[in-house]
């Protein structure tokens, strides 16, 4: 058996990859490499090369992926594979329907064609849109106010709606939808890492100031109504996240639906993040304040009670500079990134 992780070559994906290879899971990397990157795969293939299998090509090809599915006898998918920029989602909303959601109904269709038992859906916190309490719980309304959120809220209703269509009709199929709060840090041996063009996330943004590739850093909006008037966003290490992916995983039964916060529990500001990498790097940055972005909540920070009181898990790393670090490492070894690294 084994289980597919769609958008392998990604950030997340990449990294759910190499844990998988590591606790000795056999896996197929499913990525179109629109946004992924070959080199993260070629690393991650050299790992296990029995067992690590990369297809390119669309979640979308309802076809190609059902003949995947059956040929590497795939009893879980991890769905990271999405377009996941609220600034692009709110210039560009067709790109985001029809990528995060038109084409996961393809995908979740020959899940079911092929008998998938598993499905874990990569969704966001974005979902909640602007939250009325924090930190933020399960049980929050879903009321997304950007075209990202509501592309993976209509996701999390797909799943609900097939789980209840598949016990009806005696199959097992279960989700477990993670509501990612913001990711960051890279793999401890640092063989991946964080690599996007272009970077709009506000870590490797900064750190991006701190390798001379950018000259300022600009805070986007700094009359919010929170302590520093900046937005506040949960920063969970990259290496939790999917360690809570691995854990939940193993947990579905047939027919359960499981929802889940998946945080630190702790806001950090932006200009706390931007005080921690001055404090990782030793560096002092040029920082401007501009215009809010569109589509921004000003405060987004996990409850992650459930998870912790249904599975016992909590994020392992809660100090934010030990998760800069990480990144840090990651940037100076690959100030471009994958290209030209080995
Ligand atoms: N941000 C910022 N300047 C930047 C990039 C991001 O002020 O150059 C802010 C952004 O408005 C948000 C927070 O940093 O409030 C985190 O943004 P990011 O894009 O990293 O993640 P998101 O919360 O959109 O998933």
């Amino acid at each position: 058996m084994a289980v597919m992780v769609t958008g392998g070559a990604g950030y997340i994906g990449s990294h759910a990859v190499k844990r998988l290879l590591a606790d000795g899971q056999e896996v197929v990397v499913l990525d179109n490499l629109s946004r992924g990157h070959k080199a993260a795969v070629d690393k991650l293939v050299a790992l296990a090369p029995d067992r690590c299998h990369f297809v390119r090509g669309d979640v979308g090809n309802r076809d190609a992926v059902l003949a995947t599915l059956r040929k590497h006898s795939v009893d879980s998918v991890m769905h990271f594979a999405a377009f996941a920029l609220v600034g692009e989602s709110v210039d560009e909303p067709v790109l985001y329907h029809r990528n995060n959601m038109s084409e996961v109904v393809e995908l979740v269709d020959a899940c079911l064609q092929a008998d998938v038992q598993r499905f874990v859906f990569s969704s966001t916190c974005a979902t909640y849109g602007e939250p009325k309490v924090v930190p933020i719980s399960e049980d929050e309304p879903q009321k997304p106010i950007n075209p990202y959120g509501v592309s993976k809220l209509h996701v999390e209703h797909l799943l609900d709606d097939v789980t209840t269509a598949s016990q009806r009709a005696g199959k097992a199929f279960s989700f477990a939808a993670l509501r990612y709060f913001n990711v960051a840090g890279a793999d401890a041996d640092g063989i991946l890492g964080e690599d996007h063009d272009p970077e709009t996330h506000l870590i490797p943004v900064v750190l991006q100031c701190c390798l001379g590739q950018r000259e300022h850093v600009t805070i986007f909006g700094t009359d919010y109504a929170t302590p520093d008037g900046t937005c506040v966003r949960d920063y969970i290490h990259v290496e939790d996240l999917v360690d809570a992916h691995v854990k939940v995983m193993r947990c579905l039964v047939p027919g359960d639906r499981r929802k889940y916060n998946l945080g630190t529990g702790e806001g950090l500001s932006v200009r706390q993040i931007i005080d921690s990498v001055q404090r990782v790097t030793g560096q002092k940055l040029k920082v401007l304040e501009g215009q809010r972005r569109e589509g921004d909540p000003a405060q987004l920070f996990a409850n992650p009670a459930r998870i912790r009181d249904e599975l016992g898990w909590s994020a392992s790393i809660t100090d934010v500079d030990q998760s800069v670090a990480s990144a840090w490492a990651w940037f100076q070894k690959h100030p471009r990134g994958y290209v030209g690294s080995k």
